[in-house]
């Protein structure tokens, strides 16, 4: 018996943490911008990412967000989307498709419910979008409950175009979410590795796309009621990344928008964190599947 009413407080004190806070919601959008492969360590130790780092001077920010293992790409952006990790989701693999094994939940559209998902349920008419460059993004975000899909070259020649149309897409269309999901710093530890000069130049290259969102939202009307997500999937080293080493697993998470208090974020975060904290941002039902905080 007593081990029942434990279990009932135990259970009442999650609720509280994941449940929505109020009816309304905090901001009216959400723009995520994700850099697969982007190591926090690196973040750390370069000085080639001046807006980045400028933007983190006004921002909530940690380098050490904990990605879910193993550190591979599609089952840590599914943890992001998803609010849980594999053992709930199912995408267990760097390149999962679809939950490998019964998932914890499915949503409308079948699949483990995202933050699309819940999006789409909580506001059915609201504009949402997602733009890549690497095609798995497209198998983690529940494309149902999406309004607006581009995809972009999978190459260095996509960075910037990609960034470019997000900034236009977002002032235009003026989504309720959206994902952006560049393919790199990945590609480039990759090929020429983790923490080498390449790997800096590409960070400073990424810190240029960075700015051209942030700066379009910052002058648009949406400015007020915006908040700006920047982070990745995973970090690396060497060239390759899936192992249980810090360097794997530790990478940004910048939140950015009015309200949010600027400092370092001392409490533990975890990759299903984000889907919580766009949930408590847009006012969106949480699903009991979800084991994400928002609290920061
Ligand atoms: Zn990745």
């Amino acid at each position: 018996m007593k081990k029942f009413f434990l279990a009932v407080a135990a259970c009442a004190a999650v609720l509280s943490c994941v449940s929505p806070k109020s009816d309304a919601p905090r901001y009216s959008h959400v723009i995520i911008l994700g850099f697969d492969g982007f190591a926090g360590a690196a973040l750390d130790s370069t000085d080639r990412m001046p807006f980045l780092k400028g933007l983190m001077e006004k921002s909530a920010w940690t380098t050490r967000k904990r990605s879910i293992l193993p550190t591979s790409s599609a089952a840590n952006w599914a943890a992001m989307m998803m609010g849980a990790g594999p053992e709930a989701t199912g995408y267990t693999q760097w390149d999962s498709k679809t939950s490998v094994f019964t998932p914890a939940d499915r949503g409308p559209g079948g699949m483990f419910p995202t933050v699309f998902t819940q999006c789409r349920i909580a506001y059915p008419e609201a504009e949402t979008a997602c733009f890549w460059q690497w095609d798995g993004i497209k198998y983690v975000v529940d494309t149902t409950a999406i309004s607006t899909l581009r995809s972009f070259p999978e190459s260095e020649e996509g960075i910037q175009p990609m960034a470019a149309a997000a900034a236009e897409y977002t002032v235009r269309e003026k989504p309720a979410l959206a994902l952006f999901a560049w393919d790199f710093p990945d590609h480039t530890g990759h090929t020429l590795g983790w923490y080498t000069p390449a790997y800096y130049d590409m960070l400073e290259e990424l810190d240029k796309a960075v700015e051209t969102v942030v700066k379009a939202v910052e002058d648009s009307e949406i400015a007020d009621s915006t908040l700006i997500i920047i982070t990745t999937d995973h970090g690396g080293h060497a060239t390759w990344h899936g192992n249980e080493v810090d360097s794997d697993l530790f990478g940004p998470l910048v939140l950015y928008g009015p309200g949010i208090p600027a400092g370092e974020i001392r409490r533990p975060v975890y990759q299903y964190d984000i889907a919580s904290i766009v949930a408590d941002a847009l006012g969106l039902p949480v699903p009991a599947s979800w084991r994400g905080q928002f609290s920061i």
